[in-house]
């Protein structure tokens, strides 16, 4: 529990919420300022930031929970799709700084755009960025993994 944390609040009750699923390790309820109806919000009820210092344990279990409430959610409110949605850190457009992953219904005409590619990007480019990325795998996330198996 952190302080003054709205979704640590949530989870201990100190402020309401429309809750539509709770576990040991998680807590789901509708967004409090929806994007489409049944816009939800899957909360692990521990308390840290986001996917950057995220416990393995609480990774671990968010596929399994997004896919069911992904899948009831859809029925539940007869979406035609759903967009799952993790912001991390202000840049990408994290308000609350507890994690907690969107899962947004979609209606087909609902006028919601995603965004688009600013394009211009040439093969050194490409090259450059895929480098970049693969030295950090490479030297320090996945260092006894399979992935070592890439290119390098
Ligand atoms: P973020 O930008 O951090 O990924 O999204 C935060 C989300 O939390 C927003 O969609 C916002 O509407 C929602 N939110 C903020 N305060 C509350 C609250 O008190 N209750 C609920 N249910 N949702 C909230
Ligand atoms: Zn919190």
């Amino acid at each position: 529990m952190a302080n003054n944390c709205i979704f640590c609040k949530i989870i201990t009750g100190e402020i309401p919420a429309y809750k539509i699923y709770e576990d040991n390790d998680f807590l789901v309820t509708l967004d409090i300022n929806p994007v489409n109806q049944g816009h939800s919000l899957v909360i692990p009820k521990i308390h840290f930031v986001n996917i950057f210092d995220a416990p393995e344990e609480i990774t671990a279990k968010i596929g399994p929970i997004v896919k069911k409430l992904a899948q009831a959610i859809k029925a539940g409110v007869k979406a035609d799709g759903l967009n799952v949605v993790i912001n991390n850190d202000q840049a990408a457009g994290q308000l609350v700084p507890h994690a907690h992953v969107h899962l947004i219904p979609r209606f087909e005409g609902d006028g919601f755009t995603h965004w688009h590619g600013k394009g211009g990007e040439t093969p050194a480019d490409f090259a450059n960025t895929q480098n970049s990325i693969k030295k950090v795998i490479l030297s320090h996330i996945f260092q006894d993994s399979i992935l070592l198996a890439i290119d390098s």
